[in-house]
């Protein structure tokens, strides 16, 4: 994921703001560090970001997963909009998607094909 530059990263002739500390230091044009301290502690916070941002997305994907994989074992095949917002399925993320059924969207999550049904809710489709 990139990470913006902050608008204080401003290049000036001779002097530069550390990405990280925003002090001015001077040094090669491509510096963006006043130090090898700041570029790693720079590297690591955006890592840390990227992470964080991942395993949200995770999370959401391995509750929809859990969601769809027990309204099947019950015998189910629609999850209703009001069980949606109950058990916070997120439309938002799937894990693949393809237009196979009637020229509408099957979305996966993982190993199970579904299609939102707008206000009807989800409709989960046999594999
Ligand atoms: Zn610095």
């Amino acid at each position: 994921m990139p990470i913006a530059a902050p608008a204080y990263y401003i290049r000036n002739m001779e002097q530069r703001y550390c990405l990280e500390c925003g002090e001015v230091f001077s040094g090669r044009s491509d510096k963006r560090f006043c130090s090898d301290s700041c570029r790693n502690s720079y590297h690591n916070s955006a890592s840390r970001q990227s992470k964080a941002y991942s395993y949200r997305i995770n999370s959401l994907l391995n509750r929809n997963h859990a969601i769809l994989a027990e309204c099947r074992r019950s015998g189910k095949t629609r999850l209703e909009r009001s069980e949606m917002a109950e058990k916070m399925f997120s439309e938002k993320y799937c894990t693949a998607c393809s237009r196979r059924f009637l020229g509408r969207p099957v979305y996966f999550c993982y190993d199970i094909p579904y299609r939102i049904e707008g206000r009807r809710g989800v409709r989960i489709l046999s594999e």
